[in-house]
């Protein structure tokens, strides 16, 4: 006799638990998804993500696996006509400080997909690529910086995302609830749940929320949120600084990231991310600051990194702003079976902590918590 597939609780509706859920339909079992707001809520890390595909500061060893299993299924998604406007293709640079060591070294494993077309090149062979928009590449010289990646990655538009994946689950006869109103305070309060919804097992997807959750071993003193924050401006209306080539061309919207001084370090990154119908500008990669606001002095270092990264600030304010809290955890993912509910009646898994590349690595990671649980079988 085969045997029967569980009916799986998923909590959360981030792009991890929303696309956790889309795994298990796609595997055969009933779904069931509880949030307490739903995923376009600010508080929802995922909507406010830049949403480019690249992996960072997430230190896993599954990652550059996951984030290639992304990639590729992203990659199908951009040649249906379902994408819309879902995901896109556009140039990335990330630029490289002449006196730092990383123009010589290896660049990482994941730079190798040739649909990136990753090259390093010197900034005078960038300003000579036909199809990027960035400030005159002299004001990036006289900064310091000499060389910069220039490759090809996938822009998810994050918000636009949340909406089809749940749409996706919705439509595919899932249990769904993502207005609850209601934090799950423990692991138990999640099994208790999944009794009464009728599921054998239940996958812990709260991103940062995890942290708070407490259990039997369950509470994760590992998890902090590394504060990001951006500001937000019209694609479409706002004024680049360099929008036109010499023949009057439109060209192509480039994405910049500079995390090497002088103007970004590892705390403060500076990037530039045209995503869906906006333009994204950051940021911030602070572990353990909890501020929900934006404080003065950050915002002028956003808005001159709008203006070095190519805004005409002068002609175009921004029209909104964001913080976020990327769910951080030093071990790397947690994307296993909880081995304290290994006998009971209802399996427990987690599949939280994707740092700042939750985006990358979401397909890889459900694909591999849905092999665990289905290996692992519960009734
Ligand atoms: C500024 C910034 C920029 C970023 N840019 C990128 C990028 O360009 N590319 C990229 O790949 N990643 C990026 N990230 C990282 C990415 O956003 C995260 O890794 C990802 O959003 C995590 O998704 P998640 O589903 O785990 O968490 P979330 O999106 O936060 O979802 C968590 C879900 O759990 C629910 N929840 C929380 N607590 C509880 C509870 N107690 N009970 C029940 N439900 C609960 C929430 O309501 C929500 O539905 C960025 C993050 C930030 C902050």
């Amino acid at each position: 006799m085969i045997p029967a597939l569980p009916k799986v609780l998923i909590v959360g509706a981030g792009a991890v638990g929303l696309r956790t859920a889309q795994e298990a339909l796609r595997r055969g079992c009933r779904v069931v998804v509880r949030a307490p707001f739903p995923p376009l809520d600010p508080r929802t890390c995922s909507v406010g993500a830049g949403g480019l595909w690249m992996p960072f500061r997430c230190d896993d060893v599954r990652v550059d696996r996951w984030a290639l299993e992304t990639f590729q299924e992203l990659y199908e998604l951009q040649q249906t006509p379902a994408s819309d406007d879902l995901v896109e293709t556009l140039p990335a640079l990330y630029l490289l400080h002449e006196s730092t060591s990383t123009v010589q070294d290896e660049p990482p494993t994941w730079t190798r997909d040739p649909r990136l077309l990753f090259q390093i090149l010197a900034l005078s062979e960038i300003a000579k690529q036909a199809d990027i928009v960035i400030p005159p590449v002299e004001e990036f010289q006289s900064a310091g910086y000499s060389h910069a990646w220039l490759f090809y990655p996938l822009i998810v538009n994050a918000p636009r995302m949340l909406e089809y994946l749940l749409q996706q689950v919705q439509q595919s006869a899932a249990d769904v609830d993502v207005e609850t109103g209601e934090y799950m305070e423990s692991i138990e309060h999640m099994v208790d749940t999944a009794k009464i919804l009728g599921c054998t097992a239940v996958i812990n997807c709260t991103g940062l929320g995890a942290a708070q959750i407490a259990g039997c071993q369950s509470s994760d003193d590992d998890l902090t949120g590394a504060r990001g924050i951006l500001l937000q401006y019209d694609r479409t209306s706002c004024v680049r600084r360099s929008q036109v080539d010499r023949s009057g061309k439109q060209r192509k919207d480039t994405l910049i990231m500079i995390d090497e001084g002088p103007w970004g370090s590892d705390t403060m990154p500076s990037y530039l991310i045209p995503r869906g119908d906006q333009i994204v500008v950051g940021g911030s990669y602070l572990p353990g600051d909890t501020e929900s606001s934006i404080r003065l002095e950050e915002r002028k270092r956003l808005l001159s990194n709008a203006h070095r990264l190519g805004i005409d600030v002068n002609q175009c304010a921004p029209h909104g702003e964001w913080t976020g809290f990327r769910p951080k955890r030093s071990a790397g993912v947690r994307c296993e079976a909880d081995p304290t509910y290994a006998d009971g009646p209802v399996k427990v898994l987690h599949n939280y902590g994707h740092g700042g590349s939750g985006w990358t690595i979401n397909v890889g990671a459900a694909k591999e918590c849905l092999d665990i649980l289905l290996r692992n079988k519960p009734l």
